[in-house]
């Protein structure tokens, strides 16, 4: 029997695994990354940072004065709301549209009145946003457009556009299972002159987390194995606790320390080989009834799909109870957080087809 999970570096061949673990990261990599990026995303300057939310802080702050309204999309990570938060900011949820779990310009139009300055735009799971009307909503309404491209590095909006060349700022996540991935890190990338400084972080990474980002694809391929004597789980299980490997969510936002070396090596090769066509999203979705006994099942088949994106409009759950989060204003999110499963792109067509199967017999109609 085989086991999938979700996560654990499944998304790392053998040969990636080994280069995560032994390039030697040098000072030229920080600078031709930053360079490349700069080029790339048509910018003015690029700063590295140690993950995304560091990077979508200094976006915003770049962008944005204290107390600011910003329009985020409704069904998200903790780490957007922990930037928006760091950088001072008040955000605006928007509903989402099921199809594509974006907020479309019905959506924005709803939540107009509590004036907000400006529009994250996050293309969920690879889903890109009907960028022609929003850019014009966006003008129509005086917002600045601020482009998260954790999910969505890579892909074309509708138009024909490349996503990150919109905005006044693209914002790169490099972390587990996003669309760029070194484990850790990120990217800010400002396209447009900005009224408020921002420093680039000069301290090296901690010992700790460098360590942790060049170790996980390493536990990711051991705890696979033992999955298969079914002590995967309590393998993870006690590296997070003794703090080996850290939960996503948990990555702290640190506005001082820079992407390490080796993952700005990593990253720019990623970036170099992003392809623009034929592109598959980053996970599909589809909704169930009654996921608990979908994920029963599935386990039971060998499959470890928990841990999806997102099991709460503003994920994990852990973090949701501290968010005061307008779940009347925002009924498809929290139907969509209740009802998602998802799917890595990164397996074989015929390695999820017995998962399929199982989802099959509960899919939600999509509305
Ligand atoms: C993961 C993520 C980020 C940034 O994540 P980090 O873990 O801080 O690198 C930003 N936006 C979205 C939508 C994400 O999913």
């Amino acid at each position: 029997m085989k086991y999938y999970f979700l996560g654990l570096a499944a998304n790392y061949s053998r040969e990636e695994r080994l280069a995560h673990t032994f390039t030697r990261g040098r000072k030229e990599d920080l600078r031709d990354l930053e360079n490349f990026l700069t080029r790339k995303y048509g910018g003015k300057r690029t700063i590295l940072t140690k993950n995304g939310r560091s990077a979508l802080t200094l976006a915003l702050r770049a962008n944005f004065n204290e107390g600011d309204g910003i329009i985020v999309n409704g069904f998200t990570c903790y780490a957007v709301y922990e930037a928006i938060k760091e950088a001072g900011l008040v955000p605006i949820f928007a509903d989402i549209d099921l199809r594509d779990l974006n907020f479309s310009v019905k959506e924005l139009e709803e939540v107009k009145t509590a004036n907000p300055k400006g529009i994250i735009v996050q293309n969920t799971l690879g889903n890109p946003v009907d960028i022609v009307a929003i850019e014009q909503f966006a003008k129509d309404n005086n917002l600045v457009i601020i482009e998260d491209l954790a999910h969505s590095a890579g892909i074309k909006y509708p138009d024909g556009r490349e996503t990150g060349t919109v905005g006044v700022a693209t914002v790169l996540s490099f972390g587990k299972d996003k669309a760029i991935d070194t484990i850790s890190g990120g990217a800010v990338i400002l396209r447009a002159p900005h009224d408020n400084p921002i420093r680039a972080p000069k301290k090296a990474p901690k010992v700790s987390d460098y360590l942790r980002s060049r170790l996980y694809p390493t536990f990711g391929v051991i705890a696979r194995v033992l999955t298969r004597v079914h002590l995967g789980g309590i393998f993870m299980r006690v590296l997070v606790k003794i703090h080996w490997v850290e939960k996503s969510a948990d990555n702290r936002l640190d506005l001082t320390r820079r992407l390490c070396r080796f993952e700005a090596a990593r990253a720019l090769l990623q970036v170099k080989s992003l392809t623009y066509g034929g592109e598959r999203p980053l996970r599909e979705f589809c909704f169930v009834k009654n996921r608990r006994e979908v994920l029963s099942k599935l386990k039971a088949a060998g499959y470890y799909f928990d841990g999806f994106w997102y099991e709460k409009p503003v994920s994990p759950e852990r973090y949701y109870r501290r968010i005061d989060f307008p779940e009347e204003k925002c009924k498809n999110a929290v139907y969509a957080a209740k009802h998602i499963v998802n799917l890595p792109t990164y397996y074989r067509k015929k390695e999820l087809e017995p998962a399929r199967k199982i989802i099959a017999e509960y899919l939600e109609e999509k509305k």
